[in-house]
């Protein structure tokens, strides 16, 4: 390693204001816990999921690997930093909004974003006596609105 090389593009107090945000939810800041939490915190609210970002990360001088890239978004999960995001199908979400808020997510390009708060209902649900409600996921599944002939005819091509 050439010196003064300090890893990547980002800027030393970029780095270490993640460094503190990653050591402030218990993690060690290793140089790949930093680099994909750069790739997720550097700019605005994201939803992604292990494959996006590791296509990402791809781009990036020493691209971390794909289990690299699962293992960095369950430990920021686990610690508190991101939000999962369950869909039916294989695939998690991460979501870097972790406060409570409901998803629009469209099914053809798979697309995840925030509903905005005032299109978010109002639900009030009692929990079963002895227990309490710690979380409520509310994904609102989209599709291009298209002509009902459109869709029939695209059901009869599939079959
Ligand atoms: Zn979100």
């Amino acid at each position: 390693m050439c010196p003064g090389f300090r890893g990547d593009s980002v800027h030393l107090g970029d780095r270490e204001t993640l460094a503190l945000k990653l050591r402030g939810a218990g993690l060690k800041p290793t140089r790949q816990r930093l680099q994909i939490a750069r790739l997720l915190f550097a700019g605005k609210a994201r939803h992604v999921t292990a494959e996006r970002l590791f296509e990402e990360a791809r781009t990036e001088r020493h691209p971390p690997s794909l289990s690299t890239v699962y293992n960095a978004l369950r430990d920021f999960a686990r610690c508190g930093l991101l939000r999962e995001v369950a869909l039916y199908g294989p695939k998690l979400w991460y979501d870097t909004t972790t406060g409570s808020h409901y998803h629009y997510y469209v099914e053809q390009n798979e697309e995840l974003f925030d509903m905005p708060a005032n299109a978010e209902p109002s639900l009030a649900i009692a929990p079963p006596p002895g227990m309490r409600i710690v979380g409520v996921d509310v994904v609102v599944r989209l599709k291009k609105a298209a002509p009902a002939s459109a869709t029939l005819r695209a059901c009869r091509k599939e079959a």
